[in-house]
C-alpha cells in the first residue's frame, strides 16, 4: 500500500485503545465486518496534509470503500473528481464518488458519471443533494435534470454496472411527506439499481432497528449500512442534527453539557457513545459501518480497533 507522506510505524500518534488495553486480538480484520470511510474535500490547501494523513490511516484497515462527499449545489465537482481518483491511486482502496442531481442536465451528470467509470472510479453515492444553501433550502428539480434521487440510479445504472449506494433515512428525511412516502421512495431508489443504502446518522438504535424492519417488510433486500458519526464538536452535530432531522437524545445531551470545555473528556465521550452505539448494532447483525469522519481519522480508528478492526501493521506492534 503506498502510504503518501508518512512512515505508519514511526510516526503514529499514540494510540489511546492501545495503552488502555483492548477487548479484542489484534489479528487484522474482525470476522465478518466491513468498514467504510466518508471524507469531504478539504477547504483550505492548509488542510490537504492532515486530509491525506487521515486517508491514510483509514485506509490502512483496508475498507470496503472510502467515499468523497460532493458538496452542496455541486459546488466541490472538480475537487470531488481529483480527490476520488487521487484516493484510489495513492492508498491503494476502493474509492466512491459522490454525485448529486443538484446543479447538474442530466447530460452532464452523464459525463461526470461516464469519466469515472473510464478512470476506474466503479463506485458511486447517488443522491438528490442538497441546494447551495442547505437542506433547508427548497429544492426545485432543474426541467432537463435528474429530479430525484431514484432517476439518477436509472441513469447510472444504465451507463455503466455501477455499485451504487443510496441514501436512507432511519427518523425520515424531512422534506418527505411522511415516513411511508420516505420508504416507498428508498424501495424505488433499490429497485432501480443501488447496490445498498447508507443511513443519514443516528443515535437512537431502537429507531434504526425498527427502520430495519421496515424495510424488511417493504421487500427492500439490499444491506442498509448504519451511519456512524463520532460527536467531534456537539454544538456542530446539534445544528447539523436539526437540519436533517436527527434526535439527539436528552441522556447524550447533559453528558456533553456537563463536561463543558473539557476537550479530553468530550473525546472520551464521543468515543464511548459511538463504540457504544457500533456494538450494540454488532448484536442486531450488523456488520458494516460507514463512518462520517469528517477528515480526522483519530476517533474511528480507534473505534473500529474496540471492534477488532486493526491494521495489518499494527498488527505485529
Ligand atoms: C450517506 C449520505 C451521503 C450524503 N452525501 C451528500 C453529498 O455528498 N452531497 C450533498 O449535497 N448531500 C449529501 N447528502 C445529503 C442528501 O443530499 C440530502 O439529505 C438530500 O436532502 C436528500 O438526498 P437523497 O439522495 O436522500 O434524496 P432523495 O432520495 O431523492 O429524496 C429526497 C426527498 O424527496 C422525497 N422524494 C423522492 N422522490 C420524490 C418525488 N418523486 N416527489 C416528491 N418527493 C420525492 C424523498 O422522500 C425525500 O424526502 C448525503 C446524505 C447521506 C445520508
Amino acid at each position: 500500500m503506498n502510504m503518501p507522506g508518512r512512515n505508519m510505524i514511526g510516526e503514529q500518534p499514540p494510540h489511546p485503545s492501545r495503552n488502555a488495553g483492548t477487548r479484542t486480538e489484534r489479528s487484522g480484520r474482525a470476522p465478518n465486518l466491513a468498514v467504510s470511510f466518508e471524507f469531504f474535500p478539504p477547504r483550505q490547501a492548509e488542510a490537504v496534509p492532515a486530509f491525506w494523513e487521515a486517508a491514510a490511516d483509514l485506509a490502512a484497515l483496508s475498507p470496503r470503500f472510502v467515499s468523497v462527499t460532493y458538496g452542496a449545489g455541486g459546488s466541490t465537482r472538480d475537487q470531488t473528481r481529483d480527490l476520488v481518483r487521487e484516493i484510489q491511486a495513492r492508498c491503494s482502496v476502493p474509492a466512491a464518488a459522490h454525485l448529486t442531481c443538484v446543479g447538474g442536465a442530466r447530460a452532464e451528470i452523464d459525463a461526470i458519471a461516464d469519466a469515472y467509470w473510464q478512470a476506474g472510479i466503479h463506485r458511486i453515492v447517488a443522491l438528490r443533494g442538497d441546494p447551495a444553501g442547505g437542506i433547508g433550502a427548497g429544492y426545485q428539480p432543474l426541467a432537463d435534470g435528474y429530479a430525484y434521487a431514484d432517476s439518477l440510479v436509472e441513469g447510472l445504472a444504465r451507463l455503466h454496472p455501477f455499485d451504487i449506494s443510496v441514501a436512507a433515512y432511519p427518523e425520515t428525511h424531512p422534506q418527505a411527506a411522511d415516513s411511508q412516502a420516505d420508504l416507498d421512495h428508498l424501495k424505488r431508489k433499490v429497485d432501480a439499481g443501488a447496490t445498498r443504502a447508507i443511513t443519514q446518522f443516528f443515535f437512537d438504535t431502537d429507531c434504526f432497528k425498527r427502520f430495519l424492519d421496515r424495510t424488511a417488510r417493504a421487500g427492500i433486500n439490499v444491506p442498509i449500512v448504519p451511519g456512524i458519526l463520532p460527536i467531534r464538536n456537539f454544538a456542530k452535530v446539534l445544528a447539523m442534527a436539526d437540519g436533517c432531522g436527527t434526535h439527539i437524545p436528552a441522556e447524550l445531551r447533559a453528558r456533553f453539557d456537563a463536561l463543558g470545555e473539557d476537550a479530553e473528556g468530550r473525546r472520551q465521550l464521543a468515543f464511548e457513545t459511538a463504540l457504544k452505539q457500533c456494538e450494540a448494532l454488532r448484536r442486531t447483525g450488523v456488520d458494516h459501518f460507514h463512518f462520517y469522519t469528517l477528515n480526522q481519522a483519530d476517533l474511528a480508528r480507534d473505534i473500529c480497533a474496540e471492534l477488532g478492526l486493526v491494521s495489518p501493521l499494527e498488527g505485529y506492534r
